[in-house]
């Protein structure tokens, strides 16, 4: 079967050239390895999706060329599957509720300057009595899982090398919001195991997390597939584009008359 890679976009906005530059690193380790390129909708906030952007999603890579077999895994079709997986983790001891508001969570110590990397106080890990009339978030309870899981690694195919994972540093991650009964973190590593995906390819924001996933899997019993992450786009700012930045949506570089392959190069200059 070969390499199976995916594009795995969530329908909040019209896809860039950031974008076309993710599908088409995944498109090209496929296409490379005589593999097979897979897409998958993260569509689990309901609140910010909208199926227009999915109508979307499918023309604009299409245009630049792309295929992939049907069906398309839809995140939003999949809520008993990651429930499932919940009911696992939960059997082991290692999530418990939290009913702190987003706020109240905010965080002891933030590590390296950055908000994404600020670690959840715990307030609630050994709660006795929940406050009632809240719906709670799950947490994964950190320091079980990691001393359940053992050492955790991956492979990083884009250095060629194998990378120690330290989960740990973030702390007692949510692995289903309160809104959503799920998180990306879950539906993720749930999905890329489901999908049979063997190279996980994406932008370098989430190559931190990648050890997250790496404990989700062993935790799940999934097979661990390797990881490529990629340079992100940035404008001439240095700033990462973004959905709401539309002059370099796809469909706004078609309407200027740009080609499919303009397009292309345009989005693969950066990536060496
Ligand atoms: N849905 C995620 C995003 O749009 C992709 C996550 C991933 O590739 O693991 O950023």
């Amino acid at each position: 079967m070969g390499v199976i890679t995916r594009f795995a976009p969530s329908p909040t906005g019209f896809l860039h050239l950031g974008h076309a530059a993710s599908a088409l690193f995944a498109w090209r380790q496929a296409q490379e390895e005589g593999g097979t390129f897979l897409l998958r909708i993260e569509d689990i906030d309901s609140s910010r999706c909208r199926s227009s952007y999915v109508t979307q999603i499918f023309e604009d890579l299409r245009w630049l060329g792309l295929h992939w077999p049907q069906p398309v895994l839809y995140q939003s079709q999949r809520m008993a599957v990651y429930r499932q997986a919940l009911d696992v983790l939960q059997a082991k001891g290692l999530l418990y509720p939290c009913f702190c508001t987003r706020k109240e969570a905010v965080l002891s110590a933030p590590q390296e300057g950055d908000e994404a990397f600020a670690v959840y106080t715990g307030a609630c890990r050994n709660l006795t009595t929940p406050p009632p009339l809240r719906e709670p978030a799950l947490r994964l309870d950190m320091q079980k899982a990691c001393a359940l899981a053992g050492p955790l690694s991956w492979y990083d195919a884009a250095c060629g090398r194998v990378v120690e994972a330290d989960p740990a540093r973030f702390g007692d991650v949510i692995l289903a919001r309160r809104d959503i009964k799920t998180s990306y973190h879950l539906a993720v590593c749930v999905d890329d195991a489901a999908q049979g995906v063997t190279l996980v390819t994406r932008g370098e924001d989430l190559r931190a997390v990648t050890d997250i996933h790496c404990l989700i899997q062993t935790l799940l019993d999934l097979p661990r597939p390797a990881y490529a992450h990629h340079p992100l786009l940035r404008d001439e700012k240095g700033q990462r584009l973004a959905k709401r930045d539309q002059s370099l949506s796809l469909g706004a570089l078609r309407q200027k008359g740009l080609s499919p392959q303009a397009v292309i190069e345009q989005a693969c200059f950066n990536q060496g």
